[in-house]
């Protein structure tokens, strides 16, 4: 997950709380804004798209429960963590009855915030996906969009490398022959004849190694290639 992509709406009027947030997610790559009452929150809310919302429930004109409810009239999607001071069961509920997927009782942890965010934001990503990212270190590929990335790099592969890319992830770590790829990925039994297979890994190479210190795929000499770390 791009995680400097993801913008994450703070509301809370305490500044000191407001502003360790900010810092730790900052700090932790996320863009974050922060609203220091409930109706600046709804305010910014509507206008701007943000992937994850932070409510502090003892909010001024607003509270946190009411702002959840009002978003959730119109946004199911939205991953919502409550950040309050109170924290009996009956809180929690109503916490969880206007909307919010999960909940934090003040003081807290940075890192258990973070790592409630990083579940959250996991889910949605395999809840879009169906689950259908295969992943090597930063090598991405979503097999619904067909978007492969690198880093911060988008990569464009015609429909064989893409074809070639999935197999190598597939048995990421496991030397593959020429053989086995010609059989998967062309549909071909392979013809000694030809160096089709070599043609292709060099030109994923070019496109997901050459510009990376890194390199993902490795030739096993004699016997074919292997994607690995
Ligand atoms: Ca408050």
């Amino acid at each position: 997950m791009n995680q400097e992509n993801t913008r994450i709406l703070v509301v809370e009027d305490e500044p000191k709380v407001a502003s360790f947030v900010k810092r730790g997610l900052e700090e932790n790559g996320f863009s974050c804004e922060i609203a220091f009452d409930g109706l600046m929150g709804k305010r910014m809310f509507d206008a701007a798209d943000y992937d994850l919302l932070i409510l502090d429930i003892n909010l001024p004109y607003k509270n946190g429960i009411e702002l959840c409810k009002e978003i959730r009239s119109c946004n199911q999607k939205i991953p919502v963590i409550m950040l309050t001071a109170l924290g009996t069961t009956e809180d929690k509920l109503s916490g969880f009855d206007s909307g919010a997927d999960d909940y934090l009782v003040k003081p807290f942890e940075f890192r258990e915030l973070l790592a409630r965010i990083r579940s959250l934001l996991k889910r949605i990503l395999i809840a879009e996906t169906g689950g259908n990212i295969l992943k090597l270190l930063d090598l991405e590929v979503n097999l619904n969009t067909y978007e492969v990335t690198r880093g911060e790099k988008k990569i464009d592969l015609t429909q064989k490398e893409f074809a070639l890319l999935v197999y190598l992830l597939q048995n990421k770590g496991r030397v593959l022959s020429r053989t086995d790829i010609a059989e998967k990925v062309w549909d071909i039994n392979f013809d000694t004849g030809t160096n089709i297979i070599d043609v292709y890994v060099n030109f994923l190479r070019k496109k997901i190694d050459r510009d990376f210190s890194l390199k993902l795929i490795h030739t096993q000499t004699g016997i074919g290639y292997i994607l690995k770390a």
